[in-house]
This record gives structure tokens, sequence and C-alpha cells, in this order.
């Protein structure tokens, strides 16, 4: 059975970067909800449109919305290992991620969280300059405000299942990188 990691963490918390190296380096098809999303919203779809109110509040685009679009993207890649990038994020998506992953054969391996505090969070998104539309300050404090209430609770959940990888995501893309290794041995 091929594995399954997801990683989890605030916003710039590094996943996105984390989630590229490890496909460089371990063959890893990365899916990217917030990436996903970017793309339809460019592409003028329908769900492109949908998504892009919550988006550009800071909140979560609706759980079903989500799940119909990973399901999608799981059935493609049957046979590749998989890491999920910004998905799940709450405790519907995990719930979800789950059922959807046992109907076709898989289960979840691990779930790393790449810790970093609020502080951080905001000063490192306050200088770069990706041109996002959510980077705003009081967008930025939106989204961290809802990692805290419907993303955190994913932590104890992982946990409980035994799941949960910590890492120290406050020091540079390299020695993240080497943390999140270590985890997934
Ligand atoms: P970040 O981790 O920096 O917030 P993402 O690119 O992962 O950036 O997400 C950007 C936005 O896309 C989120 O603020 C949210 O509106 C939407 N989004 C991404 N993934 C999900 C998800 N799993 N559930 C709901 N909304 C999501």
């Amino acid at each position: 059975m091929q594995p399954t990691i997801t990683l989890l963490g605030p916003p710039g918390s590094g996943k996105g970067t984390q989630a590229e190296r490890l496909g460089e380096e371990h063959s890893f098809a990365a899916l990217a909800t917030g990436e996903l999303l970017r793309e339809a919203r460019a592409a003028g779809t329908e769900l492109g449109r949908r998504a892009s109110e919550y988006m550009d509040r800071g909140d979560l685009v609706p759980d079903e919305v989500i799940i119909a679009m990973i399901r999608d993207e799981l059935a493609s890649l049957d046979d590749k290992p998989v890491l999920l990038d910004g998905f799940p994020r709450t405790v519907a998506q995990a719930d979800a991620l789950a059922r959807a992953l046992g109907e076709r054969g898989r289960k979840l391996d691990a779930a790393v969280l790449i810790d970093v505090p609020d502080d951080v969070v905001v000063e490192r998104i306050s200088r770069r300059h990706q041109d996002r539309d959510d980077d705003s300050p009081e967008t930025v404090r939106e989204r961290l405000r809802v990692y805290h209430r419907e993303t955190e609770p994913l932590v104890a959940y992982y946990g409980e299942r035994g799941l949960l990888r910590r890492v120290d995501g406050a020091g540079d893309a390299e020695s993240v990188n080497a943390e999140v290794r270590a985890a997934l041995e």
C-alpha cells in the first residue's frame, strides 16, 4: 500500500515549501488544496468562483466543496504515495479523508504538525511577496483565528490515533526539512 501523509500547521508555517521538497525527494504526489483552489479561480471555474469569497475573507471554503475536490484528486492517484498540504483542516474533513482513503484501500500513515508561533507567522507573511489576495495583515489575522478554532483540534484528533508527529517549524526551510524527514522515518 502506498503511504499517505498530511502536513498540518498554521498559515505561513512552510507546509507548501516542505511539501514541494518531499515531492522532489520521495516522489510523493503533493495535493495542496489552497493551490488547487487558486488554480480553479484563475481558470474561472464554478468551483473557483464559489471558493473566492471565502478565501478573500480568510475563511475556510465549505467542507463539502473541499471534500468533493479531494475525492476526485485521490481517485487519480491510487498507485502513488500522496502528500496532503492544507487538508484536512476541520474534524469533518479528517473524518471524510479517513473514509475516502478506506474506500480506496489506503489509510493515513502520519500527520506532521509544523509548529510555528503566531508572531512568527505574522512576521513571515508580511515579508513574503507572493501577491496573494489573502495576505493582507487583517486577513492573515483572520486565517490564524480560523486555524486555532477549526484546524488545531486536529492535533488532538491525530494524537489520539497515534498519527501525530510534531516538528519545530520556526527554523529555516533546510532545518525544518531535516526534522520532517526524521519524523517520517
Ligand atoms: P495557508 O496555509 O497559508 O492559509 P493555503 O494555500 O493552504 O494557505 O489556503 C489558502 C485558502 O484556501 C484558505 O485560507 C482557505 O480559504 C482555502 N482552503 C485551503 N485548503 C482548505 C481546506 N482544506 N478547507 C477549507 N478551505 C481551504
